[in-house]
């Protein structure tokens, strides 16, 4: 099961200098509305509470993913002001993306595209894990952007994919699961 962040050390064998190897920063990026608060409530187990401030957060909590802890801080602040100073450090700060686009809103799927591209010329040299997440796809109805138009983006701009519910809590967990496993693939490979 998944357990809570605490601030107490964990068992990670780390080589004392860098004690913070096992904690990453997960930045939401998207268009309003698309449901990055609810996707971030949810990961933080705190979406009934009805007193959160709406001008933007931060969850830390520690999942088990493939038998070992994680730690992950998730920054639910894209929208909290409309600094190009918090966007740029938003764009630089992370340890992966989670691009958050709502398939009943085709605009927000342009914009999800457009966000990709300031992410890539940001971070021109790095490799980071984001995941394109199509979300409320519980809204069969509205839908306007299709799972293969979806899957496609991600192909096109090389990053995972997956469709969510916040409503129904479908595919969340995978959704951060997957983005430790993301994060976790880069590491392994660049001690080689
Ligand atoms: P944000 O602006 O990206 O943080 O979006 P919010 O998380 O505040 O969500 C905006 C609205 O969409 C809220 O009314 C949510 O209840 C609703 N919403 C978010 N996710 C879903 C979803 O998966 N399905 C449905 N039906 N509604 C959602």
């Amino acid at each position: 099961r998944e357990s809570w962040a605490s601030d107490s050390s964990d068992s990670v064998i780390s080589s004392g200098s860098d004690s913070d190897s096992n904690l990453y920063k997960v930045i939401l990026l998207g268009e309003h509305g698309v449901g990055k608060t609810s996707l971030a409530r949810i990961f933080g187990g705190v979406e009934d509470c009805a007193d959160a401030d709406e001008a933007g957060n931060t969850y830390d909590r520690s999942i088990i993913v493939d038998g070992e802890e994680a730690s992950l801080v998730v920054f639910d602040i894209w929208e909290q002001d409309d600094s190009q100073w918090l966007q740029n450090h938003c764009m630089k700060m992370g340890d992966a993306y989670i691009i958050v686009y709502s398939v009943t809103d085709k605009v927000s799927f342009e914009k999800a595209s457009e966000l990709r591209i300031q992410l890539r010329r940001a971070r021109q040299t790095e490799d980071i894990p984001i995941i394109l997440v199509g979300n409320k796809s519980d809204l069969v109805r509205s839908r306007e952007v299709s799972v293969d138009e979806g899957r496609a983006c991600a192909v096109v701009f090389d990053c995972k994919f997956i469709e969510t519910s916040a409503a129904l809590h479908h595919n969340v967990k995978d959704l951060f699961e997957g983005i430790v496993r993301q994060i976790r693939l880069r590491k392994d490979s660049k001690e080689d």
